[in-house]
């Protein structure tokens, strides 16, 4: 085999792509005649520093991956917000599984790997949406992570509330139309900005906006003022992805720019910006005046969330190890002031103790004895991580 590195679908589904303790345990159980035991395990995150919110993803896959298997499971539905800990600091489960230990073992590393990564993505995407002031995102950076992951990458982006997706893969696969420009070796090939600008033109298909990328070979403010004058109103949108070594104030380009296309009678030409942005770089070009943000590392190869799993009851009684809590547990959130309380499954809350509104439960049954029972469109996903993002939004940015 020319590639044995990919790890395919089958032997993710079969488990070999676990840690190799969990298979080691498994054959000691199964000879201790306790393989069978029947257990609950809830899934909660620990976020990276400073965060206070996380948007959960990856659902789809685990249930791929868990269907067929004598396995109930309640999950927050993706693009929901969960937070490390609840009001109280007990910390809170977005995920819980149910039935024999021998069931899904096995698949433990590949499950936890999933939502970790996915929900790295989703939030930081979620974020970066914020940090934009309501702006466009496009998420270009499947060229960060492995090409294996380029689907998995650009749909987790998406549901976290990005506007569109680079990678053609995924885009496919959501059925939305990939979003993307020129690269600069186009531009040198073509032989100058103008020659480059004019084909791309000519020959793009009719639909694409013409975004022409400003800054292959001379100043910013030249060659955006150079397209304006070559394309006049077929000019959607200039982007500056200034290279490191030039960008110096990047913001105070992005204003001359803005007032030099003004002046010059070219107000409807957008600015884009892209280039090693993160969420704090776009806040600060938007309010410099940006339109539209192209982000790639800081989305893709986003920090992932820590995610783990406990169990929490065996054969039905409540258990825990140190520093965690036992017993299955429900999230509720109040519908008003995005409060959140965890309490025993069995349990109910129905009022906020902060504002007294009502509470809605955060876990919803997603597998019934090995059967996907919830599905859910990738756009109504997104529409919901925007909404629980945009509620709580992020202190620190505003500040910034
Ligand atoms: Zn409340």
């Amino acid at each position: 085999m020319a590639n044995n590195w990919i790890c395919n679908y089958e032997e993710i589904k079969k488990g070999e792509t676990a840690d190799i303790y969990f298979e080691r345990v498994l054959d000691v159980l199964k000879k201790a005649g306790k393989a069978d035991v029947n257990v609950t395990a809830e899934f909660s995150g620990d976020l990276p520093t400073n965060y206070s919110w996380g948007i959960f993803a990856g659902l789809e896959e685990v249930l791929s991956l868990l269907e067929g298997k004598k396995l109930d499971v309640w999950s927050m539905p993706e693009g929901n917000l969960f937070r490390e800990k609840d009001e109280k600091g007990v910390e809170e489960p977005v995920m819980i599984v149910r039935g024999a230990y021998s069931e899904f073992a096995k698949l433990e590393t590949a499950i936890l790997g999933i939502i970790s990564y996915s929900s790295g993505v989703a939030t930081s995407a979620a974020r970066v949406k914020l940090a934009a002031q309501g702006k466009p995102v496009y998420a270009f950076g499947i060229r960060r992570v492995h090409p294996a992951l380029a689907a998995i990458a650009d749909r987790a982006a998406y549901i976290g509330g990005v506007d569109g997706v680079s990678g053609i893969a995924a885009a496919k696969r959501l059925g939305i139309r990939a979003v993307g420009t020129m690269p600069h070796s186009y531009v040198l090939i073509m032989g100058s900005p103008e020659a480059a600008w004019s084909a791309f033109d000519k020959y793009a298909e009719e639909d694409v906006p013409r975004v022409m990328l400003c800054d292959t070979l001379y100043d910013e403010k030249t060659e955006s003022l150079m397209a304006a004058r070559l394309l006049k109103k077929r000019l959607f949108a200039v982007r500056l992805d200034t290279p490191k070594s030039r960008k110096g104030d990047f913001e105070h380009l992005v204003r001359e720019v803005r007032w030099e296309l003004d002046t010059a009678g070219f107000s409807h030409v957008k600015i884009m910006v892209s280039g090693g942005l993160n969420e704090y770089s776009v806040r600060r070009l938007s309010i410099a005046g940006a339109d539209m943000f192209g982000v790639g590392t800081a989305i893709s190869a986003a920090k992932p969330i820590d995610f783990s799993l406990d169990v929490c009851e065996i054969e039905g009684k409540p258990v825990s190890k140190r520093g965690r809590f036992s017993g299955a547990k429900q999230v509720y959130r109040c519908v008003n002031c995005f409060s959140d309380y965890v309490t025993l499954w069995e349990k109910s809350l129905s009022k906020c103790e902060k504002c007294g509104a009502q509470l809605a439960p955060q876990l919803v049954r997603v597998m019934h004895n090995g059967s996907i029972v919830f599905k859910e469109s990738a756009e109504s996903i997104r529409k919901r991580a925007l909404e629980h993002a945009s509620k709580v939004g992020i202190p620190e940015l505003s500040q910034a």
